[in-house]
């Protein structure tokens, strides 16, 4: 199969969150089970153009009334010989930021930079004269390709194309004034029929959702809770119409960079068999974040974008956030990296000031990420609601039992503890508030201390789960099918 992935992130070119690895990965994996797969993107200007191949000639795209010229530059993704194209419009995109910058988070041309993405696809097929099976396109960003398909491009060489849209997060739709509209290069009667209409303005993620031929989400639990009021957004009631159509996918592990018995960013490797060595590194994190070298104290590790979505305010909210309490009360440690919204990385500091057994490090850190997932015992993550989640799934395969709240990948991912038989992979809350967390981390400190040979027994059988990309890849040919058949 011919597959085209559109995107506005993939990496190592350009990634804000996980739809980046997620594209990237999917499209290696694709190529190995011997489909030709090309991927699509802007040329952001960080992308240095000098490590990439121009493509002879400009390219224009058609945005409704004008015309603009694009360059076409061409890469491919490491250890892989997937293609990505880069479309290069200096005007828009030729700036610091994807979506836009921290005094600016969201462009106000946002609209426009996006439909030349979408109209790009199709100038761009022309050009390479290769024409795809499959446009598959990611979050809102993307959303104007399987729209254009389905209105505008469906006849000639693409009548036989059909298109896959994947909801990474529904939060994030892009919405904008419907005056960006005839920049999509659609007919007027479609603002209503492709259903961008959104309280009169127009939504990209809810016209994907609306246009696609078939539609994915990654996990099977976020697949339903989007069709729920309190999980949708507001675009629940339009996906329980496309319900049929709609298929969850959970997201694989890069497990080339996150595998222990590999890691080079941690300073002790070491597998289900040695996983006694786990100490080496839980050791070297407490001296790292200057916490009280005692192997017996059992070290809770959390790694978020400091954001609502992840549970924070219920966690670090000043005066009624659980974190404070839990180190006041239990016998244990809390190292925190994170970064994002500025009152919760004053929180932190101002707990870690508090604190003797809270560490933070506020800032982006890779190295430190892998030595938190080989270090602690235990993995907090109470998140509102997750897609799919990667960090609960690097931690049952480092040994690092998740403590989560009950929704999206993560329950699909991690099996509730059950006292009684010693079964499960982590610690499962169903309500996300701060007293939940409070109580379940506590559920999990008893058990350190009191179940050890049931805590051990979950390490072990983390361990032993296998979330690679290609069963995911597997997964996503069957929904190809699917959509070419229809
Ligand atoms: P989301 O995409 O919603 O942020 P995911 O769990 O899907 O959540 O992916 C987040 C990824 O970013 C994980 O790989 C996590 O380890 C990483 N990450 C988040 N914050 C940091 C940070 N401050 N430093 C290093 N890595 C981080």
């Amino acid at each position: 199969m011919k597959i085209l992935m559109v995107t506005s992130e993939a990496v190592p070119f350009a990634k804000t969150g996980g739809l980046a690895d997620a594209v990237s990965a999917l499209a290696v994996s694709l190529e190995k089970l011997g489909h030709e797969v090309a991927v699509v993107m802007p040329r952001y200007y960080r992308i240095d153009r000098s490590r990439l191949e121009l493509l002879p000639g400009p390219m224009a795209v058609h945005l409704g009334g004008q015309e603009i010229w694009t360059g076409v530059y061409k890469s491919s993704l490491p250890d892989s010989s997937v293609p990505v194209y880069f479309i290069d419009h200096e005007q828009s995109f030729g700036r610091d930021g994807i979506y836009g910058v921290p005094g600016e988070t969201d462009f106000n041309d946002n609209p426009v930079r996006f439909s030349i993405l979408g109209q790009a696809v199709f100038q761009l097929c022309r050009k390479l004269h290769w024409f795809p099976d499959i446009i598959h396109a990611h979050d809102w960003a993307s959303a104007l390709a399987p729209i254009l398909l389905k209105f505008n491009e469906r006849h000639g060489e693409f009548a036989g194309t059909a298109s896959v849209f994947t909801i990474h997060n529904i939060g994030y739709q892009g919405v904008y004034s419907k005056h960006f509209f005839p920049y999509t290069g659609l007919a007027w009667d479609n603002f209503y029929s492709a259903g961008f209409e959104d309280w009169d303005r127009m939504n990209f993620l809810k016209a994907g959702i609306f246009s696609a031929d078939k539609l994915t989400t990654v996990s099977p639990t976020y697949a339903r809770e989007i069709q729920m009021p309190e999980y949708g957004f507001r675009l629940d009631g339009i996906l329980r119409f496309r319900s049929g159509d709609l298929t969850g996918i959970l997201n694989g592990v890069d497990t080339d960079i996150w595998n222990p018995s590999t890691d080079k960013l941690i300073p002790q490797t070491y597998t289900a068999k040695t996983i006694s060595k786990k100490a080496v590194n839980k050791i070297e994190l407490q001296k790292r974040m200057n916490l009280a070298v005692d192997e017996s104290i059992p070290v809770i590790g959390i790694i978020t974008r400091l954001a609502d979505q992840k549970g924070v305010s219920e966690l670090f909210g000043p005066a009624y956030g659980s974190a404070y309490q839990i180190c006041s009360d239990m016998k244990l440690q809390m190292v925190v990296l994170g970064s994002g919204e500025a009152w919760c990385e004053n929180e932190l500091s101002s707990l870690a000031s508090r604190l003797p057994n809270f560490r933070t490090y506020i800032g982006f850190n890779e190295s430190l990420s892998h030595l938190i997932e080989a270090g602690s015992d235990f993995f907090l993550m109470p998140s509102r609601y997750e897609p799919c989640g990667l960090n609960q799934m690097y931690s049952l395969l480092y040994g690092t039992l998740p403590i989560v709240r009950r929704t999206g990948g993560l329950a699909d991912t991690v099996e509730n503890y059950n006292e009684q038989t010693g079964t499960g992979t982590g610690f499962v809350m169903d309500n996300l508030n701060p007293s939940s967390i409070y109580n379940t981390v506590g559920w999990a400190i008893y058990a350190w201390y009191n179940k050890k040979e049931h805590i051990n027994a979950m390490r072990l059988r983390g361990m032993e789960k296998k979330f690679g990309w290609d069963t995911s890849a597997l997964n996503y040919v069957k929904v190809y099918e699917s959509a070419l058949k229809k």
